[in-house]
């Protein structure tokens, strides 16, 4: 019997609800694959500093690291909006993965086949899309110094340094190694230096992986290419502002941010989480997609605890309850035999897996 020790943050809005039932597929799971799952519940975001007074109570930070892996809701609402900048659901997530040290921002975007209908694009242009962006999560220019503002100047600095470049790229050759061994970095090197040192150490990196086909792209030409043709795209390597912008422009390729989950990694602990956030607006009624968050469960199997039949188990399940046209809420309009709500959907899903 292997046991894992999992950290749920449930977070605020509809993270009990979706993380709830993550855990429900990954108990249906377990038997099968002769797994047995040791949850502990820690606070995070809003409700931790209604309950604690820090958005990210030290505990969380310890305990977390002391995990197998932490499976992750979502944090934030307008509850907490007008606090102090330190004090908001979101600060206290960014000071999370920093002490994480969680580096690489790993985010499928998978179009389904049944759901090929609820992409704003063509059918014809999005079908069979299977990429993954590699964003890199702590550096750049959202974190270089100097930074700030006055009355009439306001300024940020783009940096990277050759080991963070090194380490993010080892991660996206070595998943493509598991994928179609293509990766095409992005990159803005016809204007900024910092873009031309990120392009050699990626070219270098690469020779270590002889299979994996490297390609470079500027990033105005990435995010044009992205709805041209996604389907040229393995594993889309990238720095933290791009990855920002061009995995949200991948992730409406599949129809609804319900659907994608996300994993971030580093030498430490990973955080496995949806893509979307705490959605107040549909909080509490029962009709939020689970789906974005039990796939995420699916990728910390995968990479966190290298169970990747059980991983494939989940995917399965998830693509079965889809064929068989359960849809939550947000997919109602696309070829549905039955609407369900988010824990009927974890049930369907979950039945699936443990068969
Ligand atoms: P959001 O992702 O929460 O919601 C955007 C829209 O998508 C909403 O209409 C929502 O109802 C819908 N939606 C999101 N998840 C869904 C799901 N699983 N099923 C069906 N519909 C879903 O983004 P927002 O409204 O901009 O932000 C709400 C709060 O979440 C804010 O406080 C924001 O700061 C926070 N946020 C948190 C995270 C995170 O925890 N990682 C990420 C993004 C936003």
């Amino acid at each position: 019997m292997k046991k894992y020790k999992i950290a749920l943050i449930k977070g605020d809005g509809i993270g009990p609800e979706i993380i709830d039932e993550a855990v429900k597929v990954l108990d249906a799971i377990a038997p099968k694959f002769d797994i047995e799952f040791e949850y502990e519940e820690l606070l995070m975001g809003g409700i931790a500093y209604d309950i604690t007074g820090d958005p990210l109570p030290s505990e969380t930070v310890s305990k977390s690291l002391g995990s197998d892996a932490v499976l992750f809701g979502a944090i934030g609402g307008e509850k907490w909006d007008n606090l102090p900048r330190e004090k908001r659901p979101e600060s206290g997530l960014l000071r999370f993965r920093k002490e994480l040290g969680v580096y690489a921002n790993l985010r499928p975007a998978v179009v389904y086949d049944e759901l090929v209908n609820a992409s704003s694009l063509k059918p014809e242009v999005v079908k069979g899309v299977d990429l993954m962006v590699v964003r890199e999560l702590i550096g750049g220019i959202y974190f270089g110094e100097p930074k700030g503002r006055d009355e009439d100047k306001g300024y940020n600095t783009m940096v990277y340094t050759r080991s963070e470049i090194e380490r993010i790229a080892h991660q996206a050759f070595a998943i493509a190694m598991k994928r179609n061994k293509k990766v095409c970095s992005v990159d803005k090197a016809n204007v900024l230096d910092v873009s031309q040192l990120w392009r050699d150490v990626v070219t270098e990196v690469a020779s270590q992986y002889p299979e994996v086909e490297l390609s470079h792209m500027y990033v105005d030409n990435a995010a044009m290419q992205l709805i041209r043709d996604p389907k040229q795209f393995d594993v889309i390597l990238t720095g933290n502002i791009f990855g920002d912008i061009l995995s949200d422009e991948a992730s409406m390729l599949s129809g609804s941010i319900g659907l994608l989950p996300s994993a971030s990694t580093g030498d430490k602990v990973g955080v496995y989480e949806p893509i979307h956030g705490s959605a107040p607006d549909i909080a509490g009624q029962g009709i939020a997609n689970p789906i974005a968050t039990i796939s995420s469960a699916s990728m910390m199997l995968r990479f966190a605890l290298g169970e990747i039949e059980a991983a494939d188990k989940i995917d399965s399940a998830i693509k079965q309850a889809l064929a068989e046209g359960y849809r939550t809420q947000d997919l109602a309009a696309y070829d549905a035999k039955e609407v369900c709500s988010t824990s009927e959907m974890g049930s369907i899903i979950a039945n699936y897996a443990a068969k």
